[in-house]
């Protein structure tokens, strides 16, 4: 069926999927605060307008693609709630703290309008493909209400719970993508010091209990996974800076939740030096030259 769409954030994620949903036969009205952003999202068939205030009115679903948890609450205390219909759902896909995404659904609750916090893995190429991961938060009718549309963007869709629990889900999973990727730097480097060639570490440790996706789709030496990033100079792919900002974000909410996550915070070290050297730009898998260099 045919909706209106708000998309508020065209960015590198946000234009990509507000495209997959014009492609749908949506009606998008987008806004970003960049005008540039606003001028490709305009050549992409979306309805740009003025203000986020302005692309919410009449709209049936909001979506919002934004840095972080403070724009999401700045964004949602701007008047939007009020001036969508009282029948809107609003899917937050950002990548924020639980505590703000709480937040979030509070603000909505009070304005009368149902709310999903939704964020994504998959990345740009995800984004553009259509094959984005949705982990969702928030009551079951949102949810249901939202899948169909989040099924235009993405291939997997989970309810992990109520509100929260996407980004819950979020950063424990990009907690163990940080700290299984510096595993396999630290293990491919180890290799190479007692003269191992990368394939056949990888062609043993693919098969062998090490396996996991930092290794097997993401592997961060060039050779044996040709579609790796290893093998395109380290450009992103999922950039250094990204992963240092999932990584605190599950420290900030392992401190709240009083969980102990002794590698998860060693991980959070070793991307924030990587980040404070100049390298937030380079994908998150060229730590392994950090590594190299260190050793
Ligand atoms: P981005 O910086 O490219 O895009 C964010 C956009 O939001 C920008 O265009 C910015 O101008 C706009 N914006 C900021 N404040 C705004 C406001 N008040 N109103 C309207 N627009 C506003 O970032 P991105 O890579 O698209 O990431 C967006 C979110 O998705 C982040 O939370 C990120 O952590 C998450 N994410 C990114 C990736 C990735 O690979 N890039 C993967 C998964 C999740």
């Amino acid at each position: 069926m045919a909706e209106t769409i708000a998309f508020i954030g065209l960015g590198n994620m946000g234009l990509p999927m507000a495209t997959n949903l014009v492609k749908a036969g949506h009606a998008v009205h987008g806004f970003d605060v960049v005008p540039a952003a606003n001028e490709a999202a305009a050549k992409a068939g979306i309805q740009v307008t003025p203000s986020a205030v302005e692309a919410v009115k009449g709209a049936d679903i909001i979506v919002s693609m934004l840095p972080n948890g403070k724009l999401v609450l700045d964004l949602y205390g701007s008047g939007l709630l009020e001036a969508a219909p009282k029948s809107a759902l609003f899917i937050d896909s950002s990548t924020i703290d639980v505590a703000s995404a709480g937040k979030a659904h509070e603000l909505a609750e009070k304005a009368g309008q149902a709310s999903l916090d939704a964020p994504v893995s998959g990345g740009v190429g995800g984004a553009a493909a259509g094959t984005l991961t949705f982990m969702a938060g928030g009551a079951d009718a949102a949810f249901a209400r939202a899948k169909p549309i989040l099924e235009q963007m993405g291939k997997k869709i989970v309810h992990c719970g109520g509100a929260g629990a996407g980004q819950a889900a979020k950063i424990c999973n990009n907690m163990i993508l940080g700290i299984s990727m510096i595993a396999v730097g630290e293990a491919f480097v180890l290799g190479e010091k007692l003269g191992l060639s990368h394939q056949a570490l990888f062609d043993v440790a693919s098969t062998s209990s090490g396996q996991c996706w930092s290794l097997t789709t993401y592997c961060p030496v060039p050779g044996p996974v040709p579609t790796s990033p290893a093998n395109n100079d380290y450009k992103p792919g999922f950039a250094a800076a990204l992963m240092l900002k999932d990584l605190l974000l599950s420290q900030e909410a392992a401190s709240h939740a009083g969980a102990a996550t002794a590698l998860g915070k060693h991980a959070a070290d070793i991307y924030q030096t990587f980040v404070s050297e100049g390298q937030g730009g380079t994908d998150f898998s060229g730590i392994i030259n950090a590594i190299r260099s260190a050793s």
